[in-house]
């Protein structure tokens, strides 16, 4: 029996629809390079977004057609989200903090045909734009700058690139077209979007959201028990529109009529701090170095702004330190921790307290990864394949299944869009995860480490991230890595590498004083150094491979 109800397919364009049309004066704003923002509303994005869909037309970009952003977060990125896909083609948001040669590996790789690219990376883009061999057309979005700067960088690029590619204005593009557009009905399961995972280990490897998938996870994203956020909020948009898709937040306030704060390429903390106080935003959502940054700057210049209006922060992508949520809470502001990775597009769980718990009671609960989202179906799977059961201890690879968990990676081969067999990350069905935990009785996840960081010594696993978290809550550690280092004896053995806070001292015998009693004693790391800083990856996660990379083996203590 089929059901009686209507045949509408889930789609970008029906978000872009209700928005402008429910919500057309919601507020979009983006910082400029002197402390001010630019607003546009809900209607104006859309209708900009009909023009350069129009645009785009103009250029040659059909169905299925793949075209790329080089961009941080503003407004027209923001009309690319939608132009984009509801005009059937798929948007390539490029990761602009990775290696130049990665960029042109990745659009290479996705046969991106036209690219869209602010102003502010030219300089990089000349670089890169004679290996981006099948890229036909670049669009300068030159965002608010004085007119008369606007498009004198255009002929330069376009003799950068050492083949015939045309290059335009963002504005000129769009400028005088219907700010209407007749969005195709594509089947829900085309893709829409494809963003390439950062590649910690090997090539990068692309990740092909469908209509279907963006629509299902914006929808689960912004439930009250996960990300909650309705149109009642303004929201500090700091995971950048490069990294999974800003965590879905574009769609997510077109679904939802939530005003966003876009940074632009002005993430330090004292623009950020300034940008809260200036827009009052209630609600944010960036990785924690992002959040360590902020309180950094926050403590070290007491009423320099006045971030009173803010109220709660996602923090996702790694772990969150506790000492960090105590030092938001003291401020006010609660840091909520989800988690979630590219192939899952990207949300998984997110900790909400249960009901009725004192700030005491809730505590353990907000350390933990979270509560599964729903439509998404987790299994842990132990070292001899068996599923593991829900009881809080027994520890395994999370794997999950869901509408808007990757099946394949995108294995090049256009027109087909051909699915990439992987077993060492999907079998059976379920996505691998490659993070090791556990999940309680009542359905919180806990991570311990990824499998390639945990430390196995002598038989037994060492969680690099719980040993971090431990030194980082101590008050002269400003940042903590931990790796694991080859040894004769126990295979392996944790290695600290500590950043101090500047003028603070503290010795290693006294620092290993600190985590004995609080881990067994075997997993107490002997070799330790002292670094300037803990290198960060083109997300901001401690890069554990360039910690391996660059030092050996440490002192022993
Ligand atoms: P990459 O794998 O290149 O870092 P992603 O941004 O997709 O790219 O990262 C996903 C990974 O980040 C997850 O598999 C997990 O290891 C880690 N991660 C994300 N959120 C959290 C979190 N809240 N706690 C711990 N780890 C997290």
């Amino acid at each position: 029996m089929i059901s009686t109800m209507q045949d509408v397919p889930l789609g970008i364009r029906r978000l872009l629809e209700h928005a402008v049309t429910v919500y057309p004066d919601q507020k979009l704003f983006t910082a400029q390079g002197d402390g001010s923002l630019t607003v546009a509303t809900f209607a104006e994005a859309g209708a900009n977004a009909a023009r350069l869909a129009h645009g785009l037309t103009e250029l040659g970009v059909t169905a299925g057609d793949r075209v790329a952003t080089l961009m941080w977060n503003n407004e027209e990125h923001i009309e690319a989200y939608f132009a984009v896909p509801a005009m059937g083609a798929v948007l390539h948001t490029l990761n602009l903090r990775l290696p130049g040669e990665q960029i042109a590996f990745i659009a290479n790789h996705a046969e991106d045909r036209v690219l869209l690219v602010d102003h502010t990376l030219l300089p990089a883009l000349v670089a890169l734009l004679p290996a981006m061999k099948t890229v036909e057309h670049v669009v300068v979005n030159h965002g608010a700058l004085d007119a008369a700067a606007v498009g004198t960088d255009l002929p330069a690029l376009a003799s950068a690139a050492g083949r015939p590619v045309e290059v335009h204005d963002y504005a000129s593009l769009i400028a005088g077209r219907p700010d209407t557009f007749d969005w195709p009905e594509v089947p829900e399961t085309t893709a829409a979007a494809m963003c390439y995972t950062s590649g910690t280990t090997g090539d990068p490897k692309g990740v092909v959201f469908s209509h279907r998938s963006i629509f299902l996870n914006a929808m689960g994203s912004a439930l009250p028990s996960m990300m909650g956020i309705s149109s009642a909020d303004r929201v500090l948009a700091i995971v950048p529109q490069f990294h999974v898709l800003s965590w879905g937040l574009p769609y997510i306030a077109f679904l939802g009529g939530t005003e966003l704060v876009l940074p632009g390429p002005f993430l330090q903390a004292e623009p950020l701090a300034k940008m809260i106080q200036k827009t009052r935003v209630n609600k944010a959502a960036g990785v924690p170095t992002i959040w360590q940054g902020l309180l950094a700057y926050l403590e070290a210049n007491p009423g320099a702004a006045d971030v009173s209006s803010l109220k709660e922060a996602v923090v996702g992508g790694s772990a969150c330190p506790p000492s960090l949520m105590e030092a938001y809470d003291r401020l006010g502001i609660t840091l909520i921790h989800a988690y979630g990775m590219t192939e899952t597009s990207p949300l998984v769980t997110v900790a909400r307290p249960p009901a009725g718990l004192s700030p005491e009671e809730a505590w353990p609960y907000r350390l933990t990864q979270g509560r599964f989202v729903a439509n998404v179906a987790a299994r842990l799977v132990g070292a001899g394949g068996e599923i593991l059961p829900w009881d809080g201890v027994s520890a395994g690879e999370l794997e999950l299944r869901g509408p808007w968990i990757a099946g394949s990676y995108y294995s090049g081969g256009a027109a087909t869009g051909a699915a990439a067999a992987d077993p060492e990350k999907f079998h059976d069905g379920w996505l691998r995860t490659g993070d090791v935990g556990h999940i309680s009785p009542d359905g919180y996840l806990t991570l311990t480490d990824r499998a390639k960081d945990v430390i196995k010594s002598g038989g037994e696993w060492i969680s690099s991230v719980e040993l971090e978290n431990l030194l980082m809550a101590h008050p002269a550690v400003a940042e903590a890595s931990v790796i694991g280092v080859p040894d004769d004896r126990w295979g392996e053995r944790p290695f600290a590498l500590v950043v101090l806070r500047p003028g603070v001292e503290a010795t290693f015998p006294e620092l290993r004083e600190f985590l004995s009693g609080k881990v067994a004693r075997w997993q107490v790391p002997e070799r330790w150094q002292v670094i300037a800083e803990v290198p960060k990856t083109s997300v901001g996660k401690f890069d554990k491979r360039r910690l391996r990379q660059q030092y050996a083996v440490g002192e022993l203590v």
